[in-house]
């Protein structure tokens, strides 16, 4: 599974996921594990290895917890990869590790400030990952048999489970860790679990062998109690980021607000509260913070007052990192009259790393294509990977992405399997590209306006 992917609005979820299957073919960074090389074409990303180098080095300190805070920006031309890579490094991710992706645009909303959208997004990129040890109390009085390879410091054997409630105890999955016993649990140790309070008895020994025994996992435990007795104790952790925290502790929005996405602003003082309440979780062992990823794409749209709001929650102590990426070079910082590179202000620019992506030779461009082709399981006769090629080098990688799907259409109509290259062509006809787009209307503009 991959890491949580989450975003700001019920409505902004569906663009990433049109965004999301525009990178569905992408599976990982593509690089060796020990070395981090990345190889020529792998985990469905083609060339950009330096880029990608670079990104699966930030991967592995973002795993290591070690990055914590941080800026990266990917920058280079439209359609070379960007997002691609930020996806890769997404599905590189641990599990748990919560990766959320925001466009620019997406912050100026009516519903809720440019800050408290990103707070939000910060928020939501910042796991927490509690540990609970709850008593397993299912079933009537069950019996349990210990395999006889288990025997004294043997922690790693296997226990036959006998029980009235058999779908709990094969799903709990346990671990002996009988040196805390004083009484060792035995091979053929048959023990009852009282159902009111879940403390096992030891009842006698059994010497029959069962053979539906169970391997068991790491999350169970047997713990000896005051009184002597066993308690059988199943550890379970799980993740969730400090804006589901937010969220389901603010008396205004309720849990509910999780699933319609309609999360409003959240007080400050919740925050406060969250923010102290899992700081002594952790002080106590029983929470662990895992940073995650916060993606900005287009990040140039963003304003001062956004850039000021990011600088500040970087020196945070609960701070994902932050990846963003911008296709402008120097640019105008929005909401003021100066220029800057990537119209990022300069003083946020000192602490940004820098990763740039780089435009895609021509095999390139058609390995990317044909990749695609295959996600979407459309076959294209060799001219037309040509045609379409051609394309993706005149106009972008995007356009041409996207003439597969339409031409695809197109061959469907004919009733052929394969998309040729009058499909392109016809599809190139009806769907413009921007420059044509633009030509286009400007002419229009001349004869009818002007
Ligand atoms: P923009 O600046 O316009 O946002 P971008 O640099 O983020 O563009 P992407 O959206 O990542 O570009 O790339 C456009 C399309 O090409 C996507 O479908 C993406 O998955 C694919 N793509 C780009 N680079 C690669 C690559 N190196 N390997 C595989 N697919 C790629």
């Amino acid at each position: 599974m991959a890491a949580p992917i989450t975003t700001i609005s019920d409505s902004k979820e569906r663009q990433v996921l049109n965004l999301i299957a525009a990178h569905s073919h992408i599976r990982g960074l593509g690089v060796t594990p020990d070395t981090l090389t990345p190889k020529p074409t792998a985990d469905g990303l083609v060339g950009q290895q330096q880029a990608r180098k670079a990104a699966s080095v930030i991967l592995q300190m973002v795993k290591e917890g070690k990055i914590a805070g941080r800026a990266v920006l990917i920058s280079g031309p439209p359609s070379t990869g960007k997002t691609a890579i930020a996806i890769g490094m997404s599905k590189g991710l641990g599990e748990d590790v919560p990766f959320t992706m925001l466009a620019s645009s997406e912050i100026f909303s009516l519903e809720m400030s440019k800050t408290e959208a990103l707070e939000q997004a910060f928020r939501k990129s910042i796991g927490v990952r509690i540990r609970e040890e709850s008593e397993v109390i299912e079933g009537e009085v069950v019996e349990i048999q210990i395999d006889r390879s288990v025997t004294g410091n043997n922690k790693s054997g296997k226990l036959t489970l006998k029980t009235t409630d058999m779908e709990t105890l094969y799903d709990m999955g346990t671990r002996m860790i009988d040196s805390m016993t004083k009484e060792k649990v035995m091979a053929g140790d048959i023990i009852s679990i009282d159902k009111a309070s879940g403390r096992i008895t030891k009842l006698g020994r059994s010497y029959t062998r069962s053979r539906d025994y169970d391997a068991m996992g790491p999350d169970t435990k047997f713990v000896q109690c005051p009184d002597g007795e066993l308690q059988v104790r199943r550890e379970t952790v799980h993740t969730v980021s400090l804006h589901e925290i937010d969220v389901i502790n603010s008396r205004t929005q309720g849990f509910l607000a999780l699933f319609s996405g309609d999360t409003g602003e959240i007080r400050s003082e919740v925050r406060e509260q969250i923010n102290t309440k899992v700081a002594e979780w952790k002080e106590e062992g029983k929470a662990e913070i895992v940073p995650g990823v916060l993606f900005i794409d287009e990040v140039h749209m963003l304003d001062i007052e956004c850039f000021s709001f990011i600088n500040r929650a970087l020196e945070d102590e609960l701070a994902p990192i932050v990846i963003m990426a911008s296709n402008r070079g120097s640019t105008t910082i929005r909401g003021t009259n100066y220029r800057s590179p990537h119209g990022l202000p300069l003083d946020f620019l000192d602490r940004v790393v820098i990763i740039s992506t780089h435009p895609y030779q021509a095999d390139e461009i058609r390995e990317i294509l044909a990749i695609r082709a295959q996600e979407e399981e459309i076959d294209v006769s060799p001219d037309a990977l040509a045609l379409l090629t051609k394309i993706g080098q005149e106009t972008g990688l995007r356009y041409a992405g996207n003439l597969i799907t339409t031409s695809h259409l197109l061959a469907q109509k004919r009733r052929a399997k394969e998309v040729e290259t009058s499909d392109v062509q016809r599809s190139f006809q009806l769907f413009y590209d921007p420059s044509r787009s633009v030509k286009f209307v400007a002419e229009f503009e001349k004869r009818f306006i002007g």
